[in-house]
């Protein structure tokens, strides 16, 4: 077909195309012709931006010249995962049928038919070259529905499916736990992330959702699965919907949906997870994470439960103790734990391997893996199960290494050692397993043998030593000669017939060829075809195991991460981490594992330091020298309450530490002024979270909160934030500051207990020590800090000046903190509020039965209240 149009409008093909792209306008179209995939007008000029590639145009529409660009098929996943990347979705338009076959079907004009057969995005992603191995990779789908929130969360790579209900405060929190690759939220909804794709709200009809789901499990009611909220079943619905979209029609593997309880995880909002680095480092690598100086693991599975693990630490006590016990097998084992990490280093990827399979774009190296996969797994149940006593965790993955017997014995049967990715061009159904293939290939290797030796013979007869029988994909097998031996093979009784001539060269054919090329060709096609069957079979065979095989991917990434923190632990001389029924948080000897490896790196010694909060000193107070070791030894707390949440060791010489429900960590704005944003009104709106949100069993780390304004109102809002936390939280909180005058606090709050980082100063020069002590810091090193700096020595001297003036007027007028002691306790501020006036809309309020009311009452009564408004 031409893009040419004539008056009478588009031209058969450019109409074809323009249908197809209206039903994917939100999504780059790649147009199949021949060997390329093209894309026309603004996605050819979008496309050859990304990718960096040439933007021609081709034929004329409504008058213009038709922008074009096009990339080989062959090289299509490389150019799609840069499309991905830059956050382009693409629909793919195959042709449907060849030139041939649309011939007979319409005629010799006929346009070949194409259809959209794929949608790929960035959360629909099967393939091992697109997905990061070690990353979870989620599509997730936001559905708001009378005030709640529902999640559903997809990860196709692995069938993993979840849903959650939220009210709306922890929506972000758990966004921020999943970092979703992909992100649906209905258009209209008010105040959705950036990052979201608005899709119409009638996609996210729980009603829908409800039919989708039972469709998808195959049931006819949805109670075995637990009692599903309207929210999860309109965010079901809406993911469902738009993964088979995705897959035009055919759905991608999905488990039954876990159903998550927001309870059963520490909350640790978006802010918190950014400070501490959780799983990213500021910068946005993975490098100079905590999870990168935790991570052991030997498998991509097992880096991507590792991952989930810290993203998410446990609250239930005994789960956490079942998930330690199996590290602590792992520890005191070591022979069991090198044979456990050896076998796995060598696993391949099972779970991804049936993502593919069942997505139907699995190869047959594909089902290699799960064969060599699942023989491991048995090989491992074998070591494993002799164990004694068996650590209750153990004991509950054992059995999804069993059962597969069968399969694997097929596999073994059927597959050669390391079969292909590409089926086309077969070889990977080992000998033996089916005679009749056996025989093609008999014939298709006697036929070649017989080819070989017709070399030989016509060499004899023609005397041309230079004569050579090859194979291309037009001619087939044929004689070639050099043009100056050609002549005599020219000729009429020569027995050879003239194919081709060539510059230099000259074909022929042959009838004892011809022969024996149809022999080898037409039993080539029927040993394909019949490889191909069993391909099918042995994918059939696969996916009716599907949920047994994804239970044991899983349970090979749980031994997996046991077994390296394990080896994580022993490494960095770590300890298990005792749980108590109280509020209490006794660390001693504790290290930060990130800045620890940085400091040993710089030649070296990371301090260790105490962290002993209990009920009675539940609130720190941290102060002394900027550099001094403040924020790290904040840090390293809160780290150590994720990974012995998470069923980690921790980086101490022992750690007694009561549940954290709730985790939050802000750090004073000055140290993100390169975000641009109002960063101290991100600094008060981050607080003003946490006073909301935490309660007696959270944990909170404030550095420096308060520094984003000028002096007077930083220390006033630092005084009073730390206030509201010891008064009204009640929380085990460490709150660093340079505000020395809030050391005074601890005359009148009981709970709240002075610490420093000490420092001393050596012959004029300032030595930082990192390490934690009682008490308030004796003085402010400031300027020795600048000069640590270098700041020039001119500078230091006038700022010394400028310091003895200030201390002497502070004598006299009582300096920044003058006047405080008069204050009158927060709490008591607080009920000293005047009472309002008498206000008839409470009173009305007040006088509600709300249990009474019917729907009709509530609402006549909503019209009262407003009239009263
Ligand atoms: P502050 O918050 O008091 O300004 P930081 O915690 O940022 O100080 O620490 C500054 C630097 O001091 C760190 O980057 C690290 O190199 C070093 N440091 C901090 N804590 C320790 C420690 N416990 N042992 C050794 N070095 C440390």
């Amino acid at each position: 077909g031409d893009v040419k149009e004539g008056a009478a409008g588009p031209t058969p093909m450019m109409a074809q195309y323009l249908a197809l792209k209206a039903s994917a306008p939100d999504c780059l179209l790649f147009y199949r012709m021949g060997d390329f995939f093209e894309m026309f007008f603004e996605d050819a000029k979008a496309a050859a931006a990304a990718l960096d590639i040439a933007l021609t145009s081709r034929g004329e529409h409504e008058g213009a010249p038709i922008p074009m660009c096009g990339v080989p098929v062959h090289a299509a996943e490389m150019y799609l995962a840069r499309l991905i990347k830059a956050g382009h979705r693409v629909a793919l338009a195959e042709q449907t049928e060849s030139p041939a076959e649309a011939k007979k079907r319409a005629g010799s004009k006929a346009l070949v038919g194409r259809a959209i057969v794929r949608v790929v995005t960035a959360g629909t992603l099967t393939e091992e070259s697109l997905l990061d191995a070690r990353a979870a990779n989620w599509l997730v789908a936001v559905a708001n529905v009378g005030g709640a929130y529902g999640i559903a969360a997809a990860d196709i790579s692995t069938g993993r499916f979840e849903v959650v209900s939220l009210p709306e405060g922890a929506l972000d929190a758990e966004l921020a736990r999943l970092d979703p690759a992909e992100l649906l939220v209905p258009d209209d909804m008010a105040g959705a992330p950036d990052e979201a794709i608005g899709w119409p709200r009638d996609n996210f009809d729980s009603l829908k959702g409800e039919t989708r789901l039972k469709s998808l499990l195959g049931v006819a009611t949805l109670d075995g699965f637990g009692a599903f909220g309207r929210p999860e079943l309109a965010a079901a619905g809406a993911l469902i919907a738009y993964l088979e979209r995705a897959g035009q029609g055919s759905l991608p593997f999905l488990q039954p949906p876990r159903r998550r309880v927001i309870a059963d995880h520490m909350m640790i909002d978006a802010a918190t997870r950014e400070s501490l680095e959780i799983t990213q480092s500021q910068a946005g690598t993975r490098k100079g994470s905590l999870l990168d100086a935790v991570d052991r693991t030997v498998t991509g599975a097992g880096a991507r439960l590792l991952a989930a693990d810290l993203s998410a630490p446990l609250t239930d006590t005994q789960a956490i103790i079942d998930r330690l016990d199996l590290v602590e097998l792992f520890e005191r084992d070591g022979a069991l734990r090198d044979r456990m990490r050896g076998t796995l280093r060598a696993l391949p990827d099972i779970g991804r391997a049936l993502g593919r399979i069942v997505a139907g774009r699995g190869s047959p190296r594909d089902l290699g893996q799960l064969r060599d996969g699942l023989d491991q797994g048995y090989a491992l149940h074998e070591l494993l199960r002799r164990i004694e006593p068996s650590p209750a965790l153990l004991v509950q993955l054992l059995p999804a290494f069993l059962g597969h017997g069968a399969l694997v014995d097929h596999l073994k049967r059927a597959l050669v050692p390391m079969p292909p990715i590409d089926a086309a061009s077969g070889g990977y159904i080992a000998e033996g397993y089916d005679a009749a293939l056996d025989a093609l290939r008999g014939a298709g290797g006697e036929g070649r043998r017989a080819i070989a030796a017709l070399e030989a013979q016509y060499r004899d007869r023609t005397g041309i030593a230079s004569l050579r029988i090859k194979h291309n994909g037009v001619l087939g097998f044929h004689i070639e000669v050099q043009a100056k031996h050609a002549d005599p093979l020219m000729a009429a009784d020569s027995g050879f017939t003239h194919r081709q001539t060539l510059a230099g060269v000259v074909r022929f054919n042959a009838p004892e060829l011809h022969e024996q090329a149809q022999r080898v060709d037409q039993s080539g096609a029927h040993a394909l075809a019949a490889e191909a069957a069993h391909l099918e079979e042995l994918t059939q065979a696969a996916l009716a195991r599907t949920a047994e095989i994804a239970a044991t991917a899983d349970a090979l990434a749980r031994l997996d991460v046991a077994s390296a923190l394990a080896e994580r632990a022993i490494e960095g001389g770590w300890t298990r981490p005792q749980f108590e029924p109280v509020n209490c948080f006794d660390v001693r000897g504790g290290r930060h594992p990130v800045v620890e490896a940085a400091v040993a790196a710089s030649g070296e010694r990371f301090v260790a330091n105490d962290c002993t909060l209990a009920e009675d000193r539940r609130l720190w107070l941290v102060t002394g020298p900027n550099m001094g070791g403040k924020s790290t030894f904040l840090r390293q707390n809160a780290a150590i309450a994720i990974l012995a949440q998470a069923g980690s060791p921790v980086p101490a010489t022992s750690a007694r530490l009561g549940i954290v429900d709730r985790l939050f960590s802000r750090v004073g704005a000055s140290d993100n002024l390169a975000r641009g944003r109002s960063t101290f009104m991100v600094e008060m709106v981050e607080t003003a979270a946490i006073l909301a949100q935490a309660t007696e069993r959270s944990f909170v780390i404030l550095d420096e909160v308060g520094r984003g304004t000028s002096t007077y109102d930083g220390l006033a809002i630092a005084w009073a934030v730390v206030e509201a936390v010891h008064d009204m939280n009640r929380c085990r909180c460490l709150f660093a500051t340079h505000y020395h005058e809030l050391t005074r606090l601890a005359e009148r709050l009981d709970a709240l207990s002075l610490h420093h980082v000490r420092a001393r100063e050596w012959k004029g020069e300032l030595v930082l020590l990192h390490e934690l002590a009682d008490g308030p810091a004796d003085r402010s090193y400031g300027i020795a800090v600048a000069k640590l700096a270098g700041l020039p020595p001119a500078v230091l001297g006038r700022a010394r000046d400028v310091l003895k003036r200030l201390e002497a007027g502070k004598a006299a007028t009582g300096g920044l903190a003058a006047g405080l002691d008069d204050l009158p306790l927060f709490a008591a501020a607080a009920a000293a509020t005047p009472e309002p006036v008498a206000d008839p809309l409470r009173a009305e309020v007040e006088a509600i039965d709300a249990d009474a009311l019917s729907p009709r009452d509530a609402l006549d009564l909503i019209y009262k209240l407003k009239r009263l408004a």
